[in-house]
């Protein structure tokens, strides 16, 4: 049997979505962790629309919703009284097939992940990691040790860095990671309130000097803090915040089941790519945690490159398909930085300006913007991530009603357009009537042609009537097509150099 053609370095949730989705499109690959066991920290609480979007794809999103929790509001508290409620619940209706924000702590989600890979036969390898590697016009030459203390020499052709903020891969890359640290230390801490109803809202609770954090964690009744520590304590512990974060939320905290500290950093690589090594999530950029980004970013990078990497390695499209990952991505990340960095400076600002912004905007600011629908949609089309567009990207291409090649395709919230994104296939999609030249054309291409009825939910998402997209197996539209447009996915074929259709090839596993 022939060695797998790709290393995945890294089992958070930005590795197992590479290795979801790797193994889904059957191409083989070895996933390996530096840790024994899982982490059994709640860390990331946020899972947004667009990714339970992806899960979707792989019929893992209903059991992610429901290990969850749906956020019903925000509730905004000053001085320890509450000052103004804003009610997220649904509130991208009509946008996605998933109109809220999924609160599911991250362990218990990196658990499902690994429940669905292991009844593929795909297991991760624990107590394994990367010391170094080479890499040639060929392939990948890896140093791993492995859990019996072992070391080995393995050649890939692709090597993944998956491998979280201090990133062996980075490292061998010798690619920068500009950026900063945030001055402040930051506090976590999973505790049991003394109140019975703990509801679903987030508070978000200011003060002149701080702010805090109360948001769900667990589906049993903890509930995550967050805040920051007072500047000069050497060993912070929970009875360093506890009298700040009772005042400020007004509850009373009866058992703390995890604290910890942290610093906030902001920083991109300035490369994602070298050679035949990637960086993918936390070894490619970190974030602030305004809007809980991070990990959900760090699986759009997984998605973005895993269906580019399978097409080149099940020999349906030339390497030369794996350069647009780059940008299509990095961009994101950068934009994404600097605009949780502008977010994140204004809510933790020291001095009298700070003060005003916590004090005084934000209790006005955040109910007045989400009081006017399209204040709301704005909320959720940044929260979500579906506002994730590729407009630059060589793959991207036309514009057909108010969709453009690049974005992503958008929910017609009527007929379930989203059904055909569950092959992981390229495929057209028309709402209306398709003509038969596109139907021929689609057919000698073996690329699957899906026709809705035309809808109102499929004008108010956008489509032009008769219109064809061609859409990627990421979900995201390839090549927009004004109606009765004749040779269009003949002649993109043949310049991205693709063959579509579905690979004979049965899904294959870890190890191959
Ligand atoms: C307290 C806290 C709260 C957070 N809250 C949020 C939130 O609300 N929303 C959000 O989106 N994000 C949040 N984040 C960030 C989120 O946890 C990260 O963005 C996410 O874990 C990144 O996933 P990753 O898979 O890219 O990296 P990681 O989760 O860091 O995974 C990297 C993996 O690589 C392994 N590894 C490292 N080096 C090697 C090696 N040499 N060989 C083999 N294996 C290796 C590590 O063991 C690890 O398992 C939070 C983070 C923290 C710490």
């Amino acid at each position: 049997m022939s060695p797998p053609p790709v290393l995945v370095v890294g089992a958070g949730p930005t590795g197992l979505n590479m290795a979801l989705r790797l193994a889904q499109h059957g191409v083989p690959f070895r996933l390996i962790d530096q840790h024994e066991a899982p982490a059994q920290e709640s860390r990331a609480l946020a899972v947004h629309a667009r990714t339970l979007e992806y899960y979707r794809q792989l019929g893992l999103a209903e059991a992610l919703v429901a290990a969850g929790t749906e956020v019903q509001g925000i509730r905004m508290h000053e001085g320890g009284q509450e000052r103004a409620y804003v009610d997220i619940k649904d509130i991208g209706r009509g946008l996605s097939p998933y109109p809220f924000i999924l609160d599911l702590p991250q362990d218990e989600h990196e658990h499902l992940l690994v429940a669905w890979l292991r009844e593929r036969g795909v297991e991760v390898e624990r107590a394994t990691s990367l010391l170094s590697f080479t890499q040639g016009e060929t392939g990948v030459e890896a140093s791993i040790s492995t859990a019996r203390g072992h070391a080995e020499t393995a050649r890939f052709d692709y090597l993944l860095g998956c491998d979280g903020a201090r990133s062996k891969v980075r490292e061998g890359m010798g690619t920068g990671f500009d950026g900063g640290t945030y001055q402040h230390l930051y506090y976590v801490a999973d505790v049991r309130l003394d109140i019975p109803n703990r509801g679903r809202d987030v508070h978000l609770a200011t003060g002149p000097e701080t702010f805090a954090l109360r948001l769900p964690a667990r589906k049993g009744d903890m509930e995550r803090l967050i805040g920051f520590v007072p500047d000069g304590i050497e060993q912070p512990t929970f009875e360093t915040v506890r009298g700040s974060a009772e005042h400020l939320l007004g509850v009373k905290v009866a058992e703390v089941n995890w604290f910890s500290t942290y610093r906030v950093h902001h920083r991109v690589a300035s490369s994602f790519r070298e050679g035949r090594a990637f960086l993918l999530g936390d070894a490619g950029h970190l974030h602030s945690p305004v809007g809980g980004q991070g990990m959900n970013t760090g699986i759009g990078d997984a998605v973005n490159l895993s269906w580019k990497l399978a097409e080149v390695l099940l020999g349906r499209a030339p390497p030369t398909l794996l350069d647009t990952y780059e940008p299509e991505r990095i961009a994101f990340a950068r934009e994404l930085v600097a605009t949780t960095d502008r977010m994140f400076r204004a809510v933790v600002a020291e001095g009298f300006a700070g003060s005003v912004f916590r004090t005084t905007v934000m209790p006005m600011l955040v109910p007045a913007a989400t009081h006017f629908a399209a204040g709301r949609r704005a909320l959720f089309r940044f929260a979500s991530q579906i506002r994730i567009r590729y407009p630059g990207s060589a793959l991207s291409e036309g514009r057909a009603g108010d969709i453009a090649g690049g974005d992503r395709l958008p929910w017609a919230d009527g007929p379930d357009n989203f059904a055909p994104l569950t092959t992981l296939d390229w495929h057209v999609q028309v709402h209306g009537e398709a003509h038969a030249a596109l139907a021929a054309e689609a057919e000698e291409l073996s690329l699957p042609l899906h026709r809705f009825d035309w809808s109102d939910g499929a004008e108010r998402a956008g489509f032009a009537r008769g219109a064809a997209y061609l859409v990627r197996p990421d979900g995201h539209i390839a090549l927009a097509m004004e109606p009765r447009a004749t040779g269009r996915l003949r002649a993109y074929a043949r310049k991205h150099g693709l063959r579509f259709g579905r690979s004979s090839a049965p899904p294959l596993s870890a190890r191959g």
